[in-house]
């Protein structure tokens, strides 16, 4: 299939190089210049990407960055064409997805919403899932691009459905963060061995995929980003502002996005989210 990839930041990078190693005609673009993928093309512009393909592929940073890329200057949608597919797998806000996808419906061109889990190391190892809004056929038409990067296709519901669970979702992955986070802050603090604390979690119910990933990180002081504090603090306000559309209040996540406020002004923003912890250990008085 030809395919235009836009955005090849930590995750749209090994995402383009799967589906070149699938055997896809990929071209691709990145705000940066410079750029590019072994085995495919690279083009100047998202319009110049997006001429003659079948499929527009995005992975970019928010929402802001996914109107520029379709409807900004040299954007996605000089170059739309009936019967294209307009795929997005940035996690952004779902009324800005509804919206994008009646802009773009209007010239017979379908959005199909695509966020994923499953981080840096699940792009690298085409072990994304992907958390999926649009309609049947469109869903069933990509089927072979969500199974070059990934190895679980979720179809959630209709457009804005994918970005709406992805989001639930991030909330969860937050508040676990937090937890574990707080509980080794003051396990070290009562003397408690870390180590022995996390076979203690690996062996209890309280065990999740989210804390096995971050463990070996955590424990040798790794903050290197998998998944930046600044992208998950992007989430956290999307989720409040979605939160607020809808008149549904979320008194625990508000009080997480203070702490992450407070890592950001520490200048964490490029660190892993997992950086959050040494706020934590700094105010108990157990750092390193
Ligand atoms: P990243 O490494 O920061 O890459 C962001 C990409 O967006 C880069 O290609 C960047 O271009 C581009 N970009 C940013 N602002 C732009 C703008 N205004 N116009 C055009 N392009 C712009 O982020 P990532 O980790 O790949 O994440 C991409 C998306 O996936 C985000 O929505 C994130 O929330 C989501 N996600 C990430 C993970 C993860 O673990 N990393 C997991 C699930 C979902 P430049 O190179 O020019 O800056």
């Amino acid at each position: 299939m030809r395919i235009a990839f836009l955005g090849l930041g930590i995750m749209g990078r090994p995402m383009a190089t799967n589906l070149v190693k699938a055997g896809h005609e990929v071209c691709v673009w990145n705000r940066t210049a410079r750029q590019h993928v072994e085995g495919g093309k690279t083009a100047v512009s998202p319009a110049d990407a997006a001429k003659e393909c079948e499929v527009v592929w995005l992975c970019v940073a928010d929402t802001t960055a996914v109107e520029r890329v379709m409807f900004g200057p040299d954007g996605v949608e000089q170059s739309l064409h009936e019967g294209m597919i307009v795929v997005d797998s940035s996690t952004i806000s779902p009324s800005a997805t509804s919206k994008f996808a009646e802009r773009i419906a209007a010239k017979g061109v379908q959005w199909v919403d695509a966020p994923v889990t499953g981080s840096k190391i699940g792009a690298e190892n085409a072990q994304l899932i992907f958390i999926v809004g649009g309609t049947p056929e469109a869903v069933e038409f990509l089927q072979p691009l969500f199974k070059a990067m990934g190895r679980n296709i979720i179809h959630m519901g209709g457009i804005g459905k994918g970005q709406s669970a992805k989001l639930c979702m991030n909330l969860q992955i937050a508040m676990i963060y937090e937890g574990f986070a707080e509980g080794m802050t003051l396990a070290r603090k009562l003397g408690v061995d870390p180590q022995k604390m996390v076979e203690l979690i690996q062996a209890s119910m309280i065990r999740s995929g989210v804390v096995d990933y971050k463990i070996p990180f955590v424990m040798r002081h790794d903050y290197s980003p998998n998944f930046p504090l600044r992208l998950m603090h992007k989430d956290i306000h999307l989720l409040l502002d979605t939160a607020k559309e809808v008149r549904v209040k979320l008194p625990a996540l508000e009080t997480v996005d203070e702490i992450y406020e407070l890592a950001s002004e520490e200048g964490w923003d490029d660190e892993d989210y997992a950086a959050t912890i040494k706020l934590l250990e700094g105010w108990a008085g157990v750092g390193k």
